[in-house]
């Protein structure tokens, strides 16, 4: 592939082994139990798969970002929930760490972080307004050296395992609605009183990636947990979610590739009429060849945007179409090998339909696809070079 080099065949390698001996064997007992994956998590952080792109002097293994992708593809062809947990974690709360924590911040979270020794999680969500955050109504207000805090998120990935929350609040009298200045960012760690974590949610796919509600009822924070400048904290929001929208590209690719396997193998193994189906059956064919394309079209798309991501050009409304080609082309391509299965495609054990579950979750965790393809539309109308 045109896109690896000495340095990424040996993590992909790496990746495979640990896919191989500790995720797969795994992937249809956490799916089936509804747990957060910890041990393959914390192994994660151990290989540093948590911090590949943290700079080296963060505890991280200073990589780029097409490497991250070529980790994330690896995981997700055994076990998309557990990238989910890791761009909740990574992308999204350690970005946010990375662009606006001070180095004292840093030092404290982000190093443990980047081994896995914490748990991130990143609060945006609330129940009024969805990705829309000018509706939203957590507020923090400062009396005298502390900030307070009151309100709730919704749906939020990697609660209760979390050791530190990322929490965005509005702190100005009036939220600008272009801007969206006048939010700023907390860093709440799990034991904060006044902090209430929910339960975690029982969702149609991504099972295990606990994901569910907190709130805070006068919650006292120290003046200096606040995450970056006063009232400005979403600049950094946009770039963190970017990045996380990217991971779904590869994401997309691993659960595409995942399916495709399972579905290939068996039309090739299912006699029909004392052939197996693939030779049996033209359409069956046809259908693993339009499968196929769908890959390589998303692996094409997938590598180029990251290659551009890794030379600085990347476009933002190109993280937003890797979501949502991502979500498309796996939840295509995961619904047609669940037709190939036949009845047993309908199986719980068999493990296919698990994939077609996770990329439905893909197209709308973290975005929905038609926020995305609205935010493109608003970023091609920008002056260039902005989008
Ligand atoms: C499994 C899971 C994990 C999540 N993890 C996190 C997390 O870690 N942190 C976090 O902060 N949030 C998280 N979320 C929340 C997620 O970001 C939101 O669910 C998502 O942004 C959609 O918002 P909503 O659920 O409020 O739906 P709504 O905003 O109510 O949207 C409903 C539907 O309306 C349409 N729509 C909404 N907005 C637009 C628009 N601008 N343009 C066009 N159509 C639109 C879409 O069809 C959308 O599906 C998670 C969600 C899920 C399901």
């Amino acid at each position: 592939m045109w896109y690896l080099n000495d340095e990424r065949t040996l993590m992909r390698d790496a990746t495979r082994d640990f896919v191989d001996q500790e995720v797969r064997p795994k992937a249809l007992e956490i799916d089936r139990a509804d747990r957060f994956p910890m041990e393959l998590f914390k192994r994660a952080g151990e290989l540093g798969l948590l911090g590949i792109t943290v700079p080296e002097q963060y505890g991280g293994l200073g990589s780029d970002y097409t490497t991250l992708a070529i980790v994330m593809e690896e995981i997700a062809k055994a076990s998309p929930v557990l990238c989910v947990a890791m761009g909740a974690h990574s992308q999204l709360a350690g970005g946010m760490l990375r662009m606006l924590g001070t180095e004292e911040q840093k030092q404290r979270y982000l190093v443990p972080a980047a081994t896995g020794e914490i748990i991130l999680a990143c609060g945006s969500t609330e129940s009024a307004g969805g990705a829309d955050h000018e509706e939203h109504s957590t507020r923090a207000v400062l009396d005298g050296d502390e900030w307070v805090i009151n309100g709730g998120k919704v749906l939020i990935s990697n609660i209760g395992v979390a050791d530190v929350y990322i929490v965005l609040a509005i702190t100005a009298d009036h939220v600008d609605p272009v801007t969206k200045t006048g939010f700023s960012a907390f860093i709440v760690p799990a034991d904060t009183p006044g902090l209430e974590i929910g339960s975690a949610e029982h969702k149609l796919g991504w099972h295990g990636s606990a994901t569910g509600s907190i709130s805070f009822r006068d919650m006292r924070l120290p003046k200096d947990a606040i995450l970056g400048p006063q009232d400005g904290c979403m600049q950094a929001m946009f770039v963190s979610a970017t990045d996380e929208f990217l991971t779904c590209g590869p994401v997309g690719l691993g659960i595409a590739e995942g399916a495709y396997e399972m579905a290939f193998t068996y039309s090739m193994q299912r006699v029909q009429h004392g052939q197996p189906m693939y030779d049996r059956f033209q359409v069956t064919r046809h259908k693993l060849a339009h499968m196929w394309m769908d890959i390589e079209e998303l692996r094409g798309l997938v590598y180029s945007v990251h290659a551009e991501r890794d030379a600085g050009d990347l476009q933002l409304a190109q993280g937003r179409m890797l979501k949502i080609r991502g979500s498309e082309i796996s939840e295509r391509v995961a619904r047609d090998a669940i037709q190939l299965y036949g009845g047993l495609g309908t199986i719980v054990e068999t493990g296919v339909e698990r994939y077609w579950r996770d990329a439905k979750v893909l197209a709308i965790g973290g975005a929905s696809v038609e926020a995305m393809q609205e935010e493109i539309t608003q970023l091609l109308k920008a002056p260039a070079g902005a989008h």
